[in-house]
């Protein structure tokens, strides 16, 4: 069997912790199957490269931050070659340039575009546990360049996928996925098994357990996942195409913080306003999220939109530049608003599902400012001083913590 396993940075964040990585891939190895093995940076290692830098000069060029955000998984890999080396076992460790991991050209956000498999396979080929560098490419200048943050999680993907490998398992230090945040929603449940799409929505909506690329991809590719803990043997949770049904509508319940609302107000009530407001937001790479439209009176109309909260400034200078042809009156905003989603393939073959949320939320009497829905999502907007109440009001509302 050839398995690819991926570890985090709090799995390898000290010499002890590395020792244990070791020691799970050594036992692989030891029965026999070929073993590679994706590393993250040690622990805050990324968030102190950027401090770091942003002390030198607060604004580094792209290219050189990744040049430096880089060097992180890096020292994992070499250190865990050392480690393994210590133990007796023959490994070796490589970068995206020794393996030809290429990716497009965009600094900080790259996308992988294919990757060589000759020297990984002749490395497994002679006996050795291979390790790479997560969250790192090569690009068509041969500049290293990064996925966006979280992006190991991509490289086991996308190497399990080129390798066609048995097995891609993502270490990390809880675990499993959850119904809910376990911090907030103290009933929280881990899953068995989840589909691609419902690790999608929730990993979009701020799950931060996979970098959401890495699902897109294993959904492309057919790669099955598992995540699961380093920490202990816990079994995981099973990711892929289709689960078999719980007696459960949703899968999860997820908040995401990091929103702000947006209004214009008194724009004019003709076709072509909304289009022009969007694309000017648009073209200054603004995304736009849940939207709501008032109905018109006497000839305007209002237009409410969800940006990411740190976009937020970014969208009102936008909006404050091409307030007059836009036709805007008035531009309001409010920064302390979150958005709590419950997810589910259920939910696709059972009405009443909204119903159901918005009941729950009723209950605590927690007022809902906008609604949007997907086949398998329902997200609302609220206060968000009410996030985590409403968190566990959703959460017990549909009885998550009960199925077993
Ligand atoms: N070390 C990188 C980050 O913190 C990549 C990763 O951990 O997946 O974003
Ligand atoms: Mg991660």
């Amino acid at each position: 069997m050839l398995i690819v396993k991926k570890f985090g940075g709090t799995s390898v964040a000290d010499k002890d912790r590395i020792y244990n990585v070791a020691q799970r891939c050594i036992e692989d190895y030891r029965e026999g199957h070929d073993v590679v093995v994706v590393l993250s940076a040690m622990g805050d290692t990324t968030d102190d490269l950027i401090s770091l830098a942003k002390t030198i000069n607060p604004e580094p060029k792209k290219r050189e931050l990744d040049m430096l955000m880089t060097t992180g998984e890096q020292v994992s890999v070499a250190l865990m070659a050392m480690a393994m080396d210590a133990m007796h076992v023959p490994a070796v460790s490589l970068n995206a340039f020794q393996v030809k991991m290429n990716s497009t050209s965009r600094y900080g956000n790259a996308r992988f575009k294919s990757i060589d498999t000759k020297r990984i396979r002749h490395e497994l080929d002679s006996r050795k546990i291979v390790i790479v560098t997560g969250f790192q490419g090569v690009n068509k200048y041969e500049d290293i360049t990064t996925l966006g943050r979280g992006g190991s999680d991509t490289t086991a993907v996308a190497l399990a996928a080129v390798l066609h490998a048995d097995k891609c398992e993502i270490y990390t230090d809880v675990d499993g996925v959850y119904t809910a945040d376990p911090r907030v929603v103290k009933d929280a449940r881990k899953l068995d098994a989840i589909t691609y799409d419902e690790m999608l929505e929730l990993a979009t909506l701020g799950a931060k357990v996979l970098h959401n690329r890495s699902v897109e991809m294993a959904k492309k590719y057919g790669v099955e996942l598992v995540v699961r803990s380093s920490l202990n043997r816990s079994e995981g949770t099973i990711i892929k195409e289709k689960v078999k049904m719980e007696k459960m509508l949703i899968t999860g319940v997820a908040a995401d913080k990091n929103t702000a609302r947006i209004s214009v107000i008194g724009v004019e009530d003709k076709p072509g306003i909304a289009f022009r407001i969007f694309n000017t937001l648009a073209a200054n790479n603004i995304n736009v999220d849940i939207i709501l439209q008032s109905v018109g009176r006497e000839g305007t109309k209002d237009i409410s939109f969800t940006v990411a909260e740190d976009e937020l400034k970014r969208a009102l200078e936008v909006l404050e530049e091409y307030k007059e042809a836009l036709t805007i009156q008035d531009i309001t905003y409010n920064a302390k608003v979150a958005k709590i989603s419950v997810v589910g393939a259920g939910m696709m073959s059972n009405p009443g599902v909204a119903a159901k949320m918005f009941e729950s939320l009723y209950n605590s009497r927690i007022n809902i400012n906008m609604i949007s829905t997907s086949e398998i999502r329902i997200t609302v907007l609220i206060d968000e001083k009410d996030i985590e109440e409403a968190m566990n009001a959703v959460h017990e509302g549909f009885a998550l913590a009960l199925v077993e």
